[in-house]
């Protein structure tokens, strides 16, 4: 059974075709979830007054498959492996995404297809918002994707792309413009990705 579906921001704005499955299995998905759940606590992951949720978070399967927390869930502070879906396959240019689990696949999967496309020593990527480190990082001219490249939008996938193809580290943190509030950060593990956006938090004195 599958569908394609396009809807606004907050739901999924590229073309998506889900094959509903059973939850995905993995070792690391509990560790993963376990991250999620910190990052809902510090509102980096999270919904807005209007329902509208925001962050997400992935790691890497096999090759530029990844497990990712589904469409719709940023409400939920603990997700359990129903939560997640495992992309399969997707192109940038095409806008398109395949996912199969019980749930679709977050609005911004292309936005970390990107990242595990560029890079094969990125692990794990996980994007959250913050008013605050948005706000002070693009004041600093901190690495961004332009403010032209707007969400969900093969411009903003080959903007990711092109700033992870010149990070030669297997790490980084980088802002959306195009997003508001949008960050992302990635690495060699899910750890080490946490690490990476919690000390940023910290440095920037953003803590929600
Ligand atoms: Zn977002």
């Amino acid at each position: 059974m599958s569908h394609a579906a396009m809807h606004d921001e907050g739901y999924v704005k590229y073309q998506a075709r889900h094959t509903l499955a059973p939850a995905p299995r993995h070792p690391l998905l509990a560790a993963l979830d376990a991250v999620r759940t910190e990052l809902h606590d510090l509102a980096l992951i999270g919904a807005y007054p209007n329902g509208i949720g925001f962050g997400n978070l992935s790691f890497r399967t096999k090759g530029n498959q990844f497990i990712i927390s589904g469409s719709g869930t940023g409400s939920r502070r603990i997700l359990g492996e129903s939560g997640y879906c495992l992309v399969t396959a997707f192109d940038v240019d095409a806008n398109a995404v395949e996912c199969e689990g019980p749930i679709q696949a977050s609005s911004e999967a292309m936005t970390h297809g990107a990242v595990y496309a560029e890079n094969p020593g990125a692990q794990c990527v996980i994007h959250v918002h913050s008013r605050a480190l948005f706000d002070r990082l693009l004041a600093q001219n901190w690495p961004h994707t332009p403010k032209s490249a707007a969400y969900g939008t093969p411009a903003m996938a080959k903007a990711i792309a092109e700033l992870v193809k010149n990070n030669p580290a297997d790490q980084a943190l980088f802002v959306l413009a195009g997003h508001d509030e949008g960050i992302v950060a990635y690495g060699p593990s899910i750890d080490a990705t946490k690490k990476l956006l919690i000390t940023t938090v910290k440095a920037q004195g953003a803590s929600a």
